[in-house]
């Protein structure tokens, strides 16, 4: 970082932002889809409120946080941008409130015990806030601990959002886990999507992708990829 404005790490993040949004513009044609189609939510999570401002200066509109206290002090910090939040991380219940009087969209709403809390810190301050249900896709022996709901609990955590007046149920979010091919978890999550779409369809946001396999899930139909390390280095002291 140098310089009052930060003229060195601009720089920096605005030459890996156009790395990313070249991935992602070769992604949408190799999958045949509309260039445009695919959002960037850069995940800023670790870096410093100064780094999300440099970022909307060069034109990011949406960023991803992953811990509460975190995500509130920088998005107070950065009032003044015109920023959609997202959050993107384990949510607790008793935090559940809280993130929904500055998150603009919860992307990792996976059991009903938030729905509650989600709804009433929403509509305490006036605002709709966009829910999407992260989806698991361990397979189906996997053991350990899991986040995300199952296929099976897709249905009853949507209409539990759907029933309130201040969360808007729009679409499903995942991570592919970790030892095996993203293409194949990313399968299965187009099949669950198509399944869950049947009953909401107007649940069509499908946030997937993240650094290493934003091409992956493009190719089946993401509309949103969540990207960090790649914008923005890795991340300190993590990794
Ligand atoms: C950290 C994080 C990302 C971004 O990961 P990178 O590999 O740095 O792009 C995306 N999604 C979730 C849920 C995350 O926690």
């Amino acid at each position: 970082m140098s310089g009052p404005d930060g003229g060195a790490r601009r720089d920096e993040l605005a030459a890996n932002l156009a790395r990313v949004q070249a991935r992602i513009a070769a992604a949408e044609r190799a999958a045949d889809r509309a260039p445009g189609e695919v959002s960037l939510v850069v995940v800023t999570k670790f870096f410093p409120a100064s780094d999300v401002r440099l970022l909307a200066g060069l034109g990011v509109t949406d960023v991803g946080e992953n811990r509460h206290q975190e995500a509130a002090a920088k998005a107070a910090d950065c009032a003044d941008l015109d920023l959609a939040w997202h959050f993107i991380g384990g949510l607790q219940s008793n935090k559940a409130a809280a993130v929904a009087r500055y998150a603009d969209v919860v992307e990792s709403v996976d059991r009903a015990r938030l729905v509650a809390p989600l709804a009433r810190g929403a509509a305490e301050e006036g605002r709709r806030v966009d829910v999407l249900l992260q989806v698991s896709l361990d397979p189906p022996d996997h053991t350990g601990e899991r986040s995300g709901a199952t296929e099976a609990d897709l249905g009853a955590l949507a209409e539990a959002v759907s029933a309130t007046e201040s969360l808007r149920l729009r679409g499903l979010m995942a991570v592919a886990p970790l030892g095996e091919e993203p293409a194949r978890a990313f399968e299965r999550l187009a099949q669950i999507r198509q399944r869950f779409m049947q009953s909401f369809p107007e649940a069509t946001t499908l946030s997937a992708g993240m650094s290493g396999d934003l091409e992956e899930a493009i190719a089946v139909g993401a509309t949103h990829v969540r990207v960090g390390s790649a914008v923005l280095g890795s991340r300190p002291g993590v990794l």
